[in-house]
């Protein structure tokens, strides 16, 4: 039960942000929002239901008539103005990050500035992008899609709300955006930065609730043209079945089971230090994480110590304390998934080589893991097939070039791969042949330009650079007669 305290500390969220302004919940839900490091209540949030969701729709679809036909310079000068409103609270929106979803320092803040670095990269991409073509008495121009429902998971929140809403406010589609419910103070936080921006009422809308009461409204809405997901599998293949109903356009970025491969020229000084921050980054809750390491069988041995000896730096604790390296996972459930993954990988017969199963010592009030690594995993195992979204690495060992290949492509996702190793040729030779949407190589690396999505179950389209701003634009082509 909560102290006086306690329930004096509880912040209260009872507004969606709806044409231009916070108004008072429709919807009278209400949800507990907990701290991930202590399982303690610390906000109260009243819910959205389909009503809100209609009138978010409705003032995008009334602010679309105007915003639809805007320059590429009046869309530039709204994206540098959420730009500069956004950048101004990096601090703000980083603390929250860090106490509602239990995202560790480090990698908070990079997450926070990517996405305030999202509205100046989409402002770049859309000057770079021809928006009309002609050729004899043919003109084609790219068309603002429509309204866009944006729906989003709760692991990156800020850099979800501003890589989506940048790349729909550069191609001129107005926006109503359900993040997470479970981010509902990181969004509240985002929100109120937003809205410092002055975009006409209407352009954004954000409404928080459920995904089967207000998303699922977004998705069968007629008035919503297209849906841009981030998310699970099961959630997006029901938004493509759902959807079809409106013939919706639709981006969706699902899960992954990112390998990556060491060849056997690597130098394990540096590739340990690096795959581990690839399946360990943002505490394993990245769609991706590289969580399957290919190993050639000759240099398993020396493979193992080195994961020992650097697992000595992968503290676990306050995510707030900037040396912790893994904090808990977001929510019971989600620590209660992974608990269960690496119980499934002991019954499969893998080797446990670093962690295991419950509570890191000293940490048994919040939802904490031990970040584990397992070996002898074969490829076929559930723990190497599907995602688990926490701190479990499956060490997997590969006999040559063409097997480690093989084993790489043969999974379900398609999201992201890594490929490390000293001859450069040979590196670029193998990231060619590998089934993902995204290759790094020698150590993970970003560039807002380049595209970011999946092959296979990892979705459908490409978000970042033109590509994201593609996406939600449709061609008009006008024909004159000679
Ligand atoms: P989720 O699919 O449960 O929820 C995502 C969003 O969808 C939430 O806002 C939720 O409320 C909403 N939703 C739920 N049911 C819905 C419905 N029926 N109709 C419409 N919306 C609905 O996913 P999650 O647990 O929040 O996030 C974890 C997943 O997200 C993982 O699989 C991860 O890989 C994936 N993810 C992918 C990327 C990427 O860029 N590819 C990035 C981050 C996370």
């Amino acid at each position: 039960m909560a102290t006086m305290t306690e329930r004096e500390t509880i912040k209260t969220l009872t507004t969606h942000y709806i044409d231009g302004a916070f108004v008072e919940s429709h919807g009278r839900e209400v949800m507990d929002i907990i701290k991930p490091t202590n399982g303690q209540v610390i906000a109260r949030v009243t819910l959205a239901d389909e009503e809100d969701a209609r009138r978010a729709i409705d003032a995008a679809r009334r602010a679309f008539a105007s915003f639809g036909k805007t320059t590429k310079d009046e869309r530039s000068r709204y994206l540098r103005q959420l730009q500069k409103v956004v950048s101004a609270h990096i601090d703000d929106l980083t603390a929250v990050m860090i106490e509602e979803y239990g995202g560790v320092a480090r990698f908070a803040r990079l997450i926070v500035e990517s996405g305030v670095n999202a509205f100046a990269a989409a402002e770049k991409a859309l000057q770079e992008l021809p928006l009309r073509e002609s050729w004899g008495k043919t003109t084609v121009t790219m068309e603002p899609v429509g309204v866009a429902g944006l729906i989003t998971a709760w692991n990156a929140n800020a850099l979800f709300i501003c890589l989506k809403l940048a790349s729909a406010i550069a191609a001129g589609c107005t926006v109503v955006m359900k993040p997470s419910e479970m981010s509902s103070l990181q969004t509240r936080t985002m929100v109120e930065a937003l809205n410092e921006a002055g975009l006409p009422n209407g352009v954004f809308n954000v409404v928080t609730g459920l995904g089967t009461i207000v998303g699922a409204e977004m998705v069968r809405n007629p008035d919503v043209a297209k849906i841009s997901f981030t998310g699970s599998v099961a959630v997006g293949e029901q938004i493509m079945r759902d959807g079809a109903a409106t013939m919706k356009r639709v981006t969706l970025e699902l899960g992954g089971k990112s390998p990556t491969i060491l060849l056997d020229d690597v130098a394990l000084d540096k590739a340990i230090p690096s795959a581990l921050i690839l399946a360990f980054m943002n505490s394993g809750q990245a769609c991706a994480a590289g969580t399957r390491l290919l190993v050639p069988k000759s240099r398993l041995d020396e493979v193992r110590r080195a994961i020992k000896d650097e697992m000595r730096n992968y503290t676990v604790g306050d995510p707030s304390d900037p040396n912790n390296m893994v904090g808990p996972m977001v929510s019971r459930k989600q620590y209660e998934r992974v608990e269960s993954y690496i119980r499934k990988g002991i019954e499969e017969g893998a080797e446990v080589l670093v962690g295991g199963e419950g509570h890191p010592k000293g940490l048994e009030a919040g939802f904490y893991v031990r970040p584990t690594v397992f070996v002898n995993v074969k490829n076929d195992m559930t723990i190497a097939q599907e995602e688990i979204f926490g701190p479990v690495l499956s060490v997997i060992a590969y006999d040559s070039e063409d097997d480690a290949i093989r084993i790489a492509n043969d999974c379900k996702y398609g999201l992201h791969s890594a490929v490390l190793g000293t001859d450069i040729q040979r590196a670029r030779r193998v990231a060619s042949q590998l089934r993902a949407g995204r290759v790094v190589i020698n150590n993970m690396t970003d560039d807002p330009d380049a595209p970011w999505g999946g092959f296979k179950f990892s979705g459908v389209g490409r978000e970042y650079g033109k590509y994201g701003i593609q996406a939600f634009l449709e061609p008009r082509a006008i024909l004159e007669a000679a």
